[in-house]
């Protein structure tokens, strides 16, 4: 057990190692909006509710995003974040649209997104996509308030919320486990966690991020119809967003793909690695959420990926 709990604390110090402050989340929430364009559901909001469509909701608090579809006698909700959120987000729903909720979809295993769920009792379905099985699993014992999901999915899974149709869907790996993105047809709105955010760098050190991985996925996602982005912390935005955060990954990943090529062989990992850090180009960007902070992060996470072939 001793093991395990230390394991699991280097777990989170991993997770936690560049923590956002307050004051660097309502940043990029000014940047976001002062960069958005139409088609906008969200102002960004740092608490309270705004609507997608006539029955999908955005239930933000602390800068963090519950999408709330609600249908005939049920409602779904994705991520709760904290307990305290939870509580508040359960309340809100029965003063609001008195209905139960019958489904909680976990949008990918990782603890942040997840705690407060089980204050939504054991007759709801906590739905998961199964890869976050494993790592539930282990994060489940030291995290109570996390109720274990209780129905799975591959592929894809549609849900009728009392005639409302939600589609769950998974483009493989990208970042945590198991990434679910969630549609919502009715609002032309596909809910995209943590992986993608307009004009903003990709978190410090891509701890639980694979480049490659985003970049299909958004792709994948691209060649779909959609309108509107709903991201699980800040406002919402557009494909046009997508494109550019696209247009950056690929220019991230060609780049230090093309020092490791020249590279690699002759002098080894490190010191490719620094050759990287030094030539890899991204002042194009440097007005971007996070550059200064992120930037050798991303540089260095994107090697560590191409390194070990993720
Ligand atoms: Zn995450």
């Amino acid at each position: 057990m001793k093991a395990k709990i230390t394991e699991y604390m280097s777990y989170l110090g991993g997770l936690a190692r560049v923590p956002l402050t307050l004051a660097g989340i309502m940043a990029f929430v000014t940047i976001a909006a002062m960069t958005s364009t139409p088609v906008r559901a969200s102002e960004g909001l740092a608490s309270g509710w705004q609507e997608l469509s006539p029955n999908a909701h955005l239930f933000t608090m602390d800068g963090s995003n519950t999408v709330v579809v609600v249908g005939r006698g049920e409602a779904l909700v994705m991520d709760t974040y904290t307990e305290a959120q939870a509580k508040v987000l359960k309340e809100q729903i029965r003063k609001r649209f008195d209905v139960p909720v019958r489904y909680v979809v976990y949008s990918h295993a990782h603890a942040d997104h997840l705690r407060g769920s089980a204050v939504f009792g054991d007759k709801v379905e906590y739905v998961a996509q199964q890869r976050q099985l494993d790592r539930l699993n282990f994060l489940i014992p030291f995290e109570p308030s996390i109720h274990r999901p209780t129905r799975f999915f591959d592929k894809s899974l549609t849900l009728e919320v009392g005639g409302v149709t939600v589609m769950l869907e998974d483009y493989g790996f990208n970042h945590g486990t198991g990434v679910t993105v969630m549609r919502i047809p009715e609002a032309k709105a596909v809910v995209i966690p943590d992986i993608v955010y307009p004009q903003r760098l990709l978190w410090y050190g891509l701890n639980d991020y694979s480049p490659r991985g985003i970049l299909a996925t958004l792709r994948a996602i691209n060649a779909t119809e959609y309108e509107i982005v709903v991201p699980t912390h800040g406002p919402t935005f557009g494909r046009a967003e997508v494109t550019e955060f696209i247009g950056f990954l690929t220019d991230l990943i060609d780049q230090v793909k093309a020092v490791i090529d020249a590279n690699l062989e002759s002098k080894g990992p490190e010191e490719t690695l620094s050759i990287a850090l030094k030539e890899v180009d991204l002042t194009r960007y440097d007005k971007w959420g996070n550059y200064k902070e992120w930037r050798d992060g991303n540089v260095e996470g994107t090697f560590q990926s191409l390194y070990v072939g993720w």
